[in-house]
């Protein structure tokens, strides 16, 4: 069995996939074809952001706007220590210093009281200057905007939300993408909403931005692409990734209730077996991941992969301790919460598609009545 099933849902909407290739192959605008335009005009309505701009990955979605923002040397962007490289990694391409934070063990999104305590010592210390703040919202749940905007005020400092894992859910009725000035999200097969390759996508409330944005994705152009105002990069989606997102949107909506409903599922059949996410009465999940921890999990994953069960660890070394980042000075017990997750925590096979029956056999795996 398959740990996201991709087929299923391409079995629905293969004949709108493949007139949406046909129709590029015939106008051949290969790169920022009008698929681009109508794709954006879709996703800015769906989410209620005004500007949407489509790129290359999720990965140029969150390195972009910290290009606008200037984000260099000297600078501090603080952000989770428990999520995807991809989040920090933009932070020190840029040659500024990614601050990591601590956890909330309930949701595993950063904890706005440990992130505050964290800008006071960068403060305090006086070797860099804060500027931003990366929240993520792991496995599709919506980080703190309310408490994580109002410490951006105090600090006069900007959001930009990783929604690489949330697209399609909420908080108080908002949309992810329009919960904070700039969001990134990630159409990488495997995320909610996936294309077939990379692709990404920029919301912004702030049309100076969207603007930069437009230019930094074609290599800082300024009247064409031989005119360059600043340094940019090649960060455009290519039409065919469109196309398909277009056919997928069809049945997007859908999707996200049938997620609620295969979590439900899960939740129901797992409470008190193993420790079941907890989603805030705010927040509606997109439920990238359905993610669960034990303290002997690796007992739990042995037997699922017996019965031909995929699983996942996301993620099992958090980015404090990664060794990509060992120039940062970071140790172990830095960030307990994160760490204990890390050891604990597992992903079960999750998609909109999954059968009652086949969650019924993995839950009693679980729970050892197999
Ligand atoms: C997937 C992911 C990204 C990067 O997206 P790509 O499209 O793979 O570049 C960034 N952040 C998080 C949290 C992700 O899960």
């Amino acid at each position: 069995m398959q740990f996201i099933d991709l087929a299923a849902q391409q079995k629905r909407i293969r004949p709108q996939i493949e007139a949406g290739f046909r129709r590029i192959l015939d106008h051949g605008q290969y790169i920022l074809g009008p698929e681009i335009r109508e794709l954006e005009d879709k996703l800015a309505a769906f989410t209620g952001a005004p500007y949407a701009v489509a790129v290359a990955s999720g990965t140029d979605a969150l390195l972009m706007p910290l290009m606008v923002e200037n984000i260099g040397p000297g600078d501090a962007v603080f952000t989770s220590t428990f999520t995807f490289i991809a989040t920090a990694e933009v932070i020190r391409l840029l040659g500024a210093t990614p601050v990591f934070v601590d956890i909330d063990s309930e949701t595993f999104n950063v904890d706005p009281q440990k992130l505050e305590a964290e800008i006071e010592r960068v403060k305090a210390e006086k070797k860099l200057r804060p500027r931003g703040i990366i929240p993520v919202d792991l496995f599709g749940q919506p980080a703190d905007y309310r408490a994580i905007q109002a410490i951006a005020d105090k600090y006069n400092l900007f959001v930009l939300e990783d929604a690489a894992q949330s697209f399609g859910a909420s908080q108080k009725g908002k949309k992810a993408g329009a919960l904070t000035t700039v969001a990134a999200t990630s159409f990488f097969p495997a995320k909610p909403l996936g294309c077939y390759g990379d692709g990404g996508m920029i919301f912004s409330d702030d049309r100076n931005i969207y603007e930069q944005l437009l230019s930094i994705r074609v290599h800082g152009q300024g009247v064409d692409k031989y005119n360059n105002v600043r340094v940019g990069i090649n960060g455009r989606m290519d039409s065919l990734q469109a196309a398909v997102l277009l056919a997928k949107m069809e049945i997007f909506a859908e999707e996200i209730e049938l997620r609620q409903e295969v979590a439900a599922r899960y939740s129901m059949l797992l409470e008190g077996a193993v420790k079941v996410p907890r989603i805030l009465p705010e927040n509606i999940s997109a439920w990238a991941q359905y993610s669960v921890l034990h303290p002997r999990r690796e007992e739990l994953i042995k037997k699922l992969r017996e019965s031909n069960i995929p699983t996942t660890i996301y993620y099992p070394i958090p980015l404090h301790l990664q060794q990509a980042f060992a120039d940062l000075g970071y140790r172990e017990n830095d960030f307990p919460a994160a760490e204990k997750i890390a050891g604990e925590i597992f992903s079960l096979p999750m998609h909109p598609y999954l059968e009652k029956e086949t969650q019924e056999k993995i839950c009693q795996i679980i729970l050892g009545e197999e």
